[in-house]
């Protein structure tokens, strides 16, 4: 028997995720709903609630024993508030104070969580950074995200918007990143912005088997530049090459920071595998230091999809324990 049970919901764009764990980060039920996000705040904040009250329901577990209601949600939001601020996938829930919304409604305790840090929570306590008390994560997905957790806490710093590790810069006046900054490691090695790294060589004239692609009103994914760089493709390979080596970068950065453990890579590019860790670890180990030989455990995420709803229960668990809701 443990110790009681959380619900966890991860707040998408187009779904929403959410589940029930016991204390062990066991799964007692999962399903995912449309957010329906062009419906409006109303409907969007009943389909989160509904979502919370499946899983319940789902479960079959005694209400008095859910302890609490852990959300995941794009930011900006404000974790102290319970506010969701301005999600640019989710203009509905402008201004939303969901965690009071979802406590009235409820009547069980809630936490609001930016959904990086939640995936970072998720594969903490439940993933590939299970038994370790220092993680870093970057999510490598359409942009980069990623989540930091020191000595057992996520960090959210004062202005709580700690641990954009996808905003750090890794090449002063490189490329533009989506945030307008340059050279962050997001303009290098996103899933999104390789590709467009890839258009913009072939455009300026070199010569790659991608160019058919382009001419064809195709546009690059990440996938493509994989199988172009395994095949021996210039601009893929040396793209490719910046995706890893800045990464690198970033996690030796990183490395210095906050000094983790481990360090993991989520998303949808790790579908590339040792293809993409491989150079990773290899470029960090040129890259780092000689002082000392303490170097971080670099890997894969191993919760895929699943990190928001489980890490955003894994907050809730947080927040009982701590009582920092
Ligand atoms: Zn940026």
């Amino acid at each position: 028997m443990g110790k009681g049970y959380c619900v966890g919901v991860d707040l998408g764009g187009t779904n929403i995720k959410a589940g029930l764990l016991d204390d062990q980060a066991r799964i007692l039920c999962s399903f995912s709903v449309p957010t329906e996000v062009d419906k409006g705040n109303e409907v969007v904040v009943n389909n989160i609630v509904g979502a919370a009250e499946r899983a319940i329901r789902e479960a079959g577990v005694p209400r008095d024993e859910v302890v609490g209601i852990g959300i995941g949600s794009p930011g900006p939001l404000s974790h102290r508030q319970g506010m969701i601020i301005n999600p640019g996938n989710l203009p509905s829930l402008k201004n939303t104070p969901i965690r009071r919304i979802m406590t009235e409604r409820t009547g069980i305790r809630c936490t609001l969580e930016n959904d990086a840090n939640a995936a970072a929570w998720g594969e903490y306590w439940a993933g590939a950074g299970k038994g370790v008390t220092d993680l870093v994560m970057f999510t490598l997905g359409t942009g980069v995200g990623g989540g930091a957790i020191v000595n057992g806490r996520l960090i959210r710093g004062y202005f709580e918007n700690g641990a954009e590790l996808g905003h750090i810069i890794v090449n002063p006046g490189g490329r533009r990143c989506s945030c307008g900054q340059l050279g962050c490691v997001e303009a290098y090695s996103s899933a999104y912005f390789l590709a467009r790294h890839a258009e913009d060589l072939i455009k300026a004239g070199q010569p790659s088997v991608l160019k058919q692609r382009m001419d064809a009103g195709q546009m690059l994914m990440a996938e493509h530049i994989v199988e172009a760089a395994k095949a021996g493709d210039e601009v893929a390979n040396k793209v490719w090459h910046d995706a890893c080596y800045y990464l690198a970068v970033a996690t030796v950065t990183m490395q210095h920071v906050t000094n983790p453990e481990r360090v993991v890579m989520a998303g949808g590019l790790i579908a590339a595998g040792d293809f993409l860790l491989e150079p990773i670890r290899r470029h960090f180990r040129e890259l780092t230091w000689e002082l000392l030989d303490d170097f971080p455990d670099i890997r894969f995420a191993t919760l895929g999809n699943d990190a928001g709803f489980i890490g955003a229960a894994g907050c809730a668990w947080a927040a009982h324990e701590t009582g920092d809701w």
